[in-house]
């Protein structure tokens, strides 16, 4: 069957250049390969170079997908075989005795469970367009098509890309990055088909095991999608896909008119986890604007061969990872503790990291690719994460403009005039978005940007307390951690029944003293500490006390003297401070939308902005 939704062309538009045709087939799907055959038109050229991509926009990292590459080959349309030659690590050259069009076999292997790459197996295909498709160096406009031949159990195939007519499991690309753009699963899944303002949206699931909630999954992202529709105020796609891999792994990767989440079995099974998917759901969808069409310069068109620079992932992931969670909670889908309780969370992982002190944020967008996807026992003291510390910053930015304003205005209109002004082939320049702030908030920012996007001091909550009559939680234990008691200072795991350094962050007693990731803790003074013993022990101390530590580093026994530290004092915890004015709780009301603190209220929404559930989980051919 066709597994188009509304708003696919029948047939790829007239296009000037003709198309690579790809045909995806598994003949043996436990083995974890697909074999590809590609028809590339060479335009009478003597020879023709193809290139595969190093990379998936989204995730800044070289991945080098060429590598699980084998048996690439040439021929004419007869068979013949032609002359092919490896010219970089990504990159072949086939000679084409003067046919107009060749055909390139390979296979691919796909054995890694992520959003970006390929997984294959007896029941199923995730097929990622960077490490699949081989294309033409020269490839900019030129449609891609895609058949899929599918194992005889296997019954649909689903991706956000036009449906061809004709074939079953026929899809096009317009161009090579909407290829890259549009993963594609295959094999047997759940799939929930819902409409929400007039557009069609289908969560589908792999992997339900009769454990995952699907129906309730779909029902909330109807929910998800009218809130964020509500808060766009345009819908930039005729249809949304949603693929959901429950596979026990994690993570999601945003494209422009689909996403692919992966997550546990379990993950509607409790409050905490399913919280979790909901945030993760809304993440990716609020990049569908803000991400994929608001981008910046530097993200698109893209060099899918190198690494591609921006300095504006603050507002790509950190302004996303913030309104997930506000437009959750506006849809009513989080309670006020819970939406609280998350972006204490972002403030408490940026305030305990020792690495704000070292790296900007917009340093920290700049070295995506060698810090934050490359990270070590070190990274917490050298690197801040763009998600966590960008998403504090929306925080404050966002509460900044509604008090400068009055209540007025608020970052809310700052990303729908960034839409407006900036969606679309260009892209924004970074001190483009940060003069639109300014003009939002009729303001100069400048003290602020220099703290929060290119210094490293501390952040500044007080205004934004004040202005929302929050407070932090005053101390008490939390996280596992007694505020004031005496502590290394060291993150430990244990492994094999040792205890092992895991973690030593600058500034605490374990770094002064000379204590080393890797380390194992075999005694504390003349008394050996089991494994699941440091806590115990460390209540019979006090803060400042000297202590020696007996450590075995590469078996190696030694000694290290050192003061205990203290656990900190502070939480980062926000509540609303119970004096706070009338004013306040206005301020704070409007900034959190319509919901109250029940969820029931946005569930209660659902009948009436025409959600429609279709279960179509039968094995149809
Ligand atoms: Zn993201």
């Amino acid at each position: 069957m066709l597994e188009q939704l509304g708003g696919g062309s029948e047939d790829p538009s007239p296009h000037a250049m003709e198309p690579i045709r790809y045909t995806l087939s598994f003949p043996n799907p436990h083995t974890h390969y697909v074999e590809v055959r590609a028809e590339v038109p060479t335009a009478g050229r003597a020879d023709v170079e193809l290139m595969m991509a190093v990379w998936t926009p989204g995730s800044y990292l070289i991945r080098e997908y060429e590598r699980h590459v084998e048996n690439v080959s040439g021929s004419g349309r007869d068979g013949t075989a032609l002359t092919i030659h490896k010219t970089a690590k990504n990159r072949w050259r086939i000679s084409t005795d003067g046919a107009d069009a060749i055909v390139v076999n390979y296979r691919v292997y796909g054995h890694e469970m992520s959003v970006r790459t390929n997984w294959i197996e007896s029941g199923f295909a995730l097929i990622n367009g960077a490490p699949t498709f081989l294309t033409l160096t020269d490839t900019d406009e030129r449609p891609h098509e895609v058949t899929l031949t599918l194992p005889s159990t296997w019954s649909r195939s689903i991706s956000s890309l036009p449906a061809m007519a004709g074939t079953p499991h026929r899809f096009c690309a317009a161009t090579y990055e909407a290829l890259v753009d549009s993963p594609i699963l295959a094999g047997n899944p759940a799939v929930y088909d819902f409409e929400v303002d007039g557009k069609a949206h289908r969560l589908v699931n792999e992997g339900e095991a009769g454990v995952f909630d699907g129906a309730r999954a779909a029902r909330d992202l109807a929910a998800i999608a009218r809130e964020h529709h509500r808060f766009w105020g345009t819908i930039p796609y005729d249809s949304y896909v949603c693929l959901n891999l429950i596979t026990e792994s994690g993570g999601g990767l945003e494209h422009a008119s689909s996403a692919v989440l992966m997550t546990s079995r379990w993950a509607t099974r409790t409050r905490k986890a399913y919280l979790g998917w909901l945030e993760l759901a809304s993440h990716e969808f609020f990049h569908v604007w803000n991400g994929k069409r608001l981008r910046p310069i530097e993200l698109g068109p893209f060099d899918f061969e190198r690494e591609v620079h921006t300095r504006s992932l603050w507002v790509v992931e950190g302004v996303t990872d913030y309104y997930g969670d506000v437009l959750l909670h506006r849809a009513g889908l989080s309670t006020r503790d819970e939406f609280l309780a998350s972006l204490s969370d972002k403030i408490e992982t940026l305030q305990t990291t020792p690495g704000r002190a070292v790296q900007s944020l917009t340093n920290a967008s700049f070295d995506a690719w060698i810090k934050h996807y490359r990270q070590d026992e070190n990274s917490p003291n050298t690197s801040m994460s763009y998600y966590v510390k960008g998403a504090v910053v929306a925080f404050l930015l966002d509460v900044r403009i509604r008090h400068v304003s009055r209540g007025e205005r608020s970052l809310d209109d700052v990303m729908r005039a960034a839409y407006s002004r900036y969606s679309g082939s260009r892209g924004y320049r970074e001190p483009e978005f940060r003069a639109l702030v300014e003009d939002i908030a009729g303001q100069s920012l400048e003290t602020f940007w220099s703290s929060a996007l290119d210094g490293t001091a501390e952040l500044d909550y007080s205004e934004a307390l004040d202005t929302l009559g929050l407070r932090f939680k005053t101390a008490q234990s939390y996280a596992g951690r007694v505020p004031g008691r005496a502590t290394l200072g060291a993150v430990t795991k244990i492994d094999n029944g040792r205890l092992i350094i895991s973690h030593v962050w600058r500034g605490t007693a374990a770094h002064e003293a000379g204590l080393n990731v890797d380390d194992e803790i075999v005694a504390i003074d003349e008394f050996r500490v089991r494994a699941d013993q440091l806590d115990a022990r460390m209540e019979q101390y006090l803060v400042g006390d000297r202590v020696s530590i007996l450590v075995a580093r590469r078996d190696r026994l030694m000694r290290l003297d050192m003061r205990l530290g203290s656990e900190p004092l502070k939480t980062w915890q926000l509540e609303v401070d119970p004096v706070a004015s009338a004013a306040q709780r206005k301020t704070l009301d409007d900034w959190l939308g319509q919901s109250g603190n029940s969820i029931l209220h946005g569930l209660s929404l659902t009948p009436d902005h025409q959600f429609r559930h279709k279960k179509t989980n039968d094995f149809e051919t």
